[in-house]
């Protein structure tokens, strides 16, 4: 393996054992640090940051959005506990590198962007690299991708005041739900949503972070 890669790896399980009192994971499932270690995140920086694509930080991907850090990628997907036949939806694809990771570990991800350019541009990426499993598409995510729903998990990449009601609403029951929530629009906590077999949902604050904003247009 790759020394860099190496590095990005002990970095990610080093922060792992600190932040277990928040996650209550003191360390991820072998098969995500497998998937961290086979996505190459130089493939989805731009040329020009390529020297710092395994540093432990998220790096702008122009648009004013940003490549979140390996760490957060890897957290968000080992708490989302993919089986293999899961339909993951994601909110936000920006680069396609949370994308991509996410596709290593279930059956199919729909990704959602905003912004065109970066969406046509992570499409191409995505399937220039092999990830077959990754259908893109250019909308708001506040609205879901309901042709799609249910799914068995959902992640969103971007920060939101609250969770946006159609997401909720596509998450099958048993499902999992990760995203940044912005308390009082300032500080922003991950937060882990869980539904039962009865619809009914349960929400988890967990580690502060700091997330571009979810734009809802
Ligand atoms: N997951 C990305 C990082 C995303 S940064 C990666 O691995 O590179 C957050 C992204 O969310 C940005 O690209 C931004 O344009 C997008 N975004 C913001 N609001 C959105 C919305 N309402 N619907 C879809 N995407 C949105």
């Amino acid at each position: 393996m790759n020394a860099d890669i190496k590095r990005m790896l002990e970095t990610i399980r080093q922060e792992a054992r600190l932040t277990a009192v928040y996650t209550g994971r003191a360390q991820f499932a072998d098969k995500v640090m497998s998937a961290m270690a086979e996505v190459n995140r130089a493939d989805f920086v731009p040329q020009v940051a390529h020297s710092q694509a395994f540093t432990n930080s998220p790096l702008a991907i122009g648009y004013g959005q940003t490549i979140s850090q390996p760490f957060i990628v890897a957290l968000m997907t080992d708490l989302l506990d993919l089986s293999p036949d899961d339909r993951v939806l994601e909110v936000g694809t920006g680069s396609g590198y949370q994308a991509a990771v996410l596709a290593k570990l279930a059956r199919q991800v729909y990704s959602i962007e905003r912004i065109e350019s970066l969406q046509e541009s992570a499409a191409s990426r995505l399937n220039q690299h092999g990830f077959y499993n990754v259908s893109c598409r250019h909308s708001n995510g506040y609205e879901g991708w309901p042709e799609q729903a249910p799914f068995d998990a959902i992640i969103v990449t971007a920060a939101s005041a609250s969770v946006p009601p159609a997401l909720l609403e596509q998450l099958k029951p048993g499902g999992r739900m990760i995203l940044p929530l912005a308390e009082n629009g300032l500080y922003q906590q991950l937060t882990l949503i869980t539904k039962n077999a009865q619809g009914e949902t349960e929400s988890k604050p967990l580690l502060a972070v700091s997330f571009v904003p979810l734009i809802d247009d």
